[in-house]
């Protein structure tokens, strides 16, 4: 599969309570840990600027939250698991409504980037 291909089909997820970026820092890094017991969390990075959803669907039925860009400092140097971007033109017209409404917003959307995160999605 290609690893960037755009996840498509979550925007009413996505949507929702968005948080602004904390300015200055060099890679924009941010988890998401689910909040149940299955223990997932996600490195995510934003490679653009815009606003992110304070929470992800989980793979287990939970929701992935946002530790709002303070991340453990272990994971600084690591490869990011999901990227936040901003789409452009031509990748808006293959977003649903809700998705197009939330980055005309300012919002940005996700696409999958490591292997591990997509064989979660089954999208590997
Ligand atoms: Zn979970």
């Amino acid at each position: 599969m290609n690893p960037r291909t755009p996840l498509v089909g979550t925007a009413t997820e996505m949507v929702g309570w968005c948080i602004e970026l904390e300015a200055g820092m060099t890679r924009r890094l941010n988890q998401y840990t689910c909040d149940r017991r299955c223990g997932l969390s996600l490195l995510s990075e934003d490679v653009d600027e815009g606003v992110t959803p304070f929470q992800l669907p989980c793979v287990c039925g939970g929701n992935l939250v946002s530790h709002f860009y303070h991340v453990q400092p272990e994971v600084v140097d690591k490869p990011a698991d999901i990227e936040w971007y901003k789409p452009t033109s031509k990748q808006l017209k293959r977003m649903s409504n809700e998705l197009l409404l939330h980055v005309t917003q300012g919002g940005l959307a996700l696409r999958i980037v490591s292997d591990s995160a997509a064989h979660l999605w089954r999208l590997a």
